[in-house]
């Protein structure tokens, strides 16, 4: 049996990025930037009032100082002319300071009577003045290829001008559920049917990873039927299929794909849940077989398939974050697997408590439904109340 590192490691390291393309900034977000970015633009291009108030001189400032208002200037206008000795100009958040002033005063702080502002104290040079280049100059390499860009990079990108941007392609993931016994969305299960799963949630996960999907819908238990469904995943940077990969009679997806061209591994991972996992390539893709169970399925999809898309998308992490949780009841995992119980988080002091969502079944979809995270438990441990346990973090914390 491998550990889950092994199968992990077996994984990652036989995929590589997919290719890149340009896009609009926008269609950019939650992707891996491809490019350096490099600012050709001063940011702000000129010195600016950061309040309203009046330019000034500082040299000129001081208690019981009064300036002739000589103008005014609003943010998107050009000051008309110079601030000289002795003047101030009315300036607004945003606007251009003029020549000859090189601080703000702002409103509050003055008496403003026809044409004149009294000044209560001096105030310092470049004080509420945002200057040239403060946040970005031009050359300032600003974003390094790898960057996952998020809000905040998307609004430099426009702030430099660029509308579009370099970024990974994303992994296009076919998923194909395989099984007699189920029924899509939109039939009642008849009798001896069961509803079709893992097409819904392992679809949603891969939009989560950032992947597109590609819906196969369900195969039943026949090689043929298997293989039509195969041949159709072959424009797919990846695909997913689940169940029908054990050693049952039934169990005919290692049998299409091998037909297909595929390279497998079939792999005995030691976990709980999922154990039987198949990987391998297809014309060059990664193929991957999940258990059917469906708390199985996405978990396995967890561990394993999603790491594969990030890596394709361009991501340089591949793994959630884990953290150190206090057991707030006893968890045990009795057999020769290592755990990776479904648990719910709560505050706990300074830190974080867990405690298992209830029964662990790998068909009760439910403990999915509830869990924050999953905690990973040695084999043949009991985790007694109170002692630390490891989680892997699947929501923010609560
Ligand atoms: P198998 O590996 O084909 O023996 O499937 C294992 C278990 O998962 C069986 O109880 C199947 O009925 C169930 N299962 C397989 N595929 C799905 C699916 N797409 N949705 C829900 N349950 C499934
Ligand atoms: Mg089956």
């Amino acid at each position: 049996m491998l550990t889950v590192e092994e199968a992990l490691e077996a994984i990652v390291s036989r995929v590589e990025p997919l290719g890149t393309e340009r896009v609009e900034i926008l269609s950019a977000l939650g992707r891996v930037l491809a490019e350096p970015i490099v600012s050709r633009r001063e940011i702000p291009p000129w010195p600016n009032s950061s309040m309203d108030g009046y330019a000034v001189r500082a040299a000129d400032t001081g208690r019981g100082v009064a300036l002739t208002v000589v103008g005014r200037v609003e943010a998107g206008s050009v000051p008309a002319r110079r601030v000289g000795a002795g003047e101030a100009m009315r300036i607004f958040t945003g606007a251009p300071l003029p020549d000859g002033a090189d601080a703000v005063v702002p409103q509050e702080d003055v008496d403003a009577v026809n044409g004149r502002i009294d000044l209560r104290g001096s105030v310092d040079p470049a004080a509420y003045v945002r200057t040239a280049g403060e946040d970005v100059r031009v050359g300032d390499r600003v974003l390094e290829p790898g960057t996952v860009l998020s809000a905040a990079e998307i609004g430099l990108l426009a702030t430099l001008g660029y509308g579009q941007a370099r970024v990974y392609r994303r992994p296009r993931v076919a998923i194909l559920s395989t099984g007699n016994e189920l029924a899509d969305l939109g039939a009642e299960p008849g009798p001896g049917q069961i509803p079709n799963t893992n097409t819904y949630s392992l679809t949603a996960q891969v939009l989560e990873a950032g992947g597109e999907p590609v819906i196969l819908g369900v195969a039943p238990d026949r090689l043929e039927a298997i293989a039509e469904r195969v041949a159709r995943a072959r424009d797919a940077d990846m695909l997913v299929s689940s169940a029908g990969v054990s050693v049952g009679d039934l169990d005919l997806v290692r049998k299409a794909l091998t037909e297909a061209g595929a390279e497998l591994h079939l792999w005995q991972v030691s976990m709980r849940p999922g154990k039987p996992i198949t990987f391998g390539s297809l014309a060059g893709h990664p193929v991957f077989g999940l258990p059917g169970n469906p708390v199985s399925a996405m978990v396995t999809f967890e561990l394993f398939v999603r790491p594969a898309l990030l890596k394709m998308a361009g991501r340089r992490r591949l793994t959630r974050p884990r953290i150190r949780a206090r057991a707030l009841m006893t968890i045990p995992n009795p057999g020769n697997r290592r755990g990776y119980l479904r648990v719910r988080l709560e505050r706990d002091g300074d830190g974080v408590g867990a405690r298992l969502t209830g029964e662990q079944g790998s068909a009760i979809l439910r403990s999915m439904v509830i869990a924050d995270g999953l905690a990973v438990i040695p084999p043949d441990t009991t985790v007694e109340q109170g002692s630390n346990v490891e989680v892997i973090l699947l929501r923010e914390l609560p």
